[in-house]
């Protein structure tokens, strides 16, 4: 069995913190919570989590939009689709370290082969 890596790499700790942060503006503005993601959304947050974690190229990877596997169920993948396409502009502006960090992560086009430990 393969155990859940309990240290993300500060890489992956902050794709994670840009996927909260866009989840959160998009449940704000679309299911008018106030400071507490609804329960559909908080699903979607842990299950970025678990995706990442679970990321074969972990600090090497691109942005999920460019990877090439993929590896979001297909339900997930159309609300997380969602949430990018409305939240990414708007990050820009709100948290514009957040958005050029992904916009650089994401000029990456194939990810790297996983670094041996
Ligand atoms: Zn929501």
């Amino acid at each position: 069995m393969e155990k859940v890596p309990s240290r993300m790499h500060p890489r992956m700790k902050r794709e994670q913190k840009t996927v909260e942060y866009m989840i959160g503006i998009y449940c704000r503005d679309y299911h008018l919570t106030k400071g507490k993601l609804c329960d559909e959304c908080h699903e979607l947050v842990e299950y970025a989590r678990l995706r990442l974690e679970n990321c074969p190229f972990q600090e090497n990877k691109t942005t999920c939009g460019n990877c090439p596997i993929h590896c979001y169920k297909p339900k997930l993948r159309d609300r997380i689709r969602a949430v990018m396409r409305y939240a990414g502009p708007r990050m820009t502006w709100s948290h514009p370290l957040l958005a050029i960090g992904h916009m650089i992560d994401g000029l990456r086009k194939e990810p790297g082969p996983r670094k041996q430990k």
